[in-house]
């Protein structure tokens, strides 16, 4: 059987090395960006305790490369930027290991090197056709021109939240703007950081959320209401409008929100702005020759860090039902309903970035019996 994985992101790097030893299977991944190239990489990110879970069950190798890479991910705790405490959770009494923080392009370097051998880079997935056996031919953008590859048994979608693959079999997938505003920061001179595990920190329904991650580092992202959805206008990208949205009325932030409007203040052309959106799930294409995972397939809101968590669950598991013959069908039983419920429940958690929600009564409920059994489903049921 020919696979060919368009992406080396999470999901295709993970799905492309536990096949690489599969008997009659032969794959093929296509990456866009040059070898060695992580410059697309954002800033920090968070894996969830169930990403690490299906890497200890199924790639033992890459899950002990990450965790030498990284944090351990151990605590969420949530205050109001006055420093008022209002949550305090300890990972390891929901799930069976800590999650990992780590930075993004340390992250895309340990997936991508076991599978250099496999990938050719400087393709872009641009077109697809079909060969007379009625498989998928696809078409690469490259810098020697339009390059044809194939034709494959089965092409996977792990391009990501835009994917062209996606496009071209299914056409666009219709996203909605939940919004909110969001923007990212990593500041790489971290020494005097005065937290170091997992934070959020509340003015209204406006937050910050930063951790440190290795390599001295701290990775910051704001999140503040939209009003109508709409672009974020350009007052609000400035140090003041920032400094207004984190600050408390009747005191000083407290010393780690003062630490992070210092940093935003001195890193504003850095900052990476967008408006947080979903898009439908969608796991194959109509005829069942084009298979999508990570967030191809199902775009994740941010708040329980679960956008690259699913993807890493994406690509291991997938690679589980290919390497015993199963079906895009079966990858679609085993994955989209354990995906909906993971998606349902991020929203859920979300409650308190809307306008007008309670967010000392929204967050003091996520220590209800109720949300602690989500939230310990969410890290420990990984097939
Ligand atoms: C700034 C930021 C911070 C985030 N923080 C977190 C976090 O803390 N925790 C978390 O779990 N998630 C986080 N996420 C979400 C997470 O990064 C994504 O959910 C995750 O990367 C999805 O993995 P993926 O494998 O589906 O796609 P990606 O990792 O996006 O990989 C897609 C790959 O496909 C390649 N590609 C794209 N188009 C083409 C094409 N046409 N042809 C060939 N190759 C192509 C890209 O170059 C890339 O290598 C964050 C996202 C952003 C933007």
């Amino acid at each position: 059987m020919r696979i060919g994985i368009i992406g080396t992101g999470v999901a295709g790097s993970l799905l492309a090395e536990a096949l690489l030893d599969a008997p009659g299977i032969a794959v093929t991944a296509y990456e866009r960006v040059a070898a060695g190239d992580q410059a697309e990489a954002g800033t920090g990110l968070n894996v969830g305790p169930n990403a690490l879970k299906a890497l200890r069950l199924h790639m033992p190798a890459r899950h002990a490369a990450l965790r030498a890479a990284s944090l351990p991910w151990r605590r969420w705790f949530v205050d109001l930027t006055d420093g008022t405490r209002l949550l305090d959770l300890d990972l390891l009494d929901l799930a069976e290991e800590p999650g990992l923080r780590i930075r993004w392009s340390e992250l895309y370097r340990l997936l991508r090197a076991p599978v250099a051998g496999c990938t050719r880079n400087g393709h872009a997935l641009d077109a697809l056709e079909e060969d007379a056996a009625g498989r998928l031919v696809p078409v690469f953008r490259t810098a020697d021109g339009l390059v044809r590859d194939g034709g494959f048994d089965l092409l996977v979608g792990a391009d990501g939240r835009y994917s062209r693959l996606r496009a071209l079999t299914c056409g666009e997938p219709e996203g909605t703007l939940l919004g909110v505003g969001i923007w990212r920061l990593l500041v790489t001179e971290a020494s005097d950081c005065p937290y170091d595990d997992y934070g959020q920190w509340f003015h209204g329904n406006a937050r910050l959320l930063s951790f440190r991650v290795p390599g001295n580092a701290v990775y910051i992202a704001g999140t503040f209401p939209l009003e109508g959805g709409g672009q974020i206008p350009a007052e609000t990208r400035t140090e003041a409008a920032q400094r207004a949205l984190f600050t408390p009325k009747d005191s000083p932030p407290c010393p780690a929100v003062a630490w992070m409007l210092d940093k935003v203040a001195a890193h504003l052309a850095d900052i990476h702005w967008a408006r947080s959106a979903t898009a439908p799930l969608q796991r194959h294409d109509p005829s069942g020759r084009a298979l999508f995972l990570g967030d191809a397939a199902q775009a994740m809101v941010p708040t329980l860090g679960q956008g690259a968590t699913q993807a890493v669950e994406c690509g291991v598991l997938a690679a589980q039902v290919l390497r015993r013959g199963g079906s895009v069908a079966e990858i679609a039983a085993l994955r989209d309903p354990r995906v909906r419920f993971v998606r349902d429940f991020s929203l859920e958690a979300s409650d308190t970035l809307a306008p007008g929600v309670d967010v000392v009564e929204g967050t003091r409920a996520k220590a209800s019996p109720d949300f602690l059994a989500k939230l310990r489903r969410t890290y420990t049921e990984v097939a």
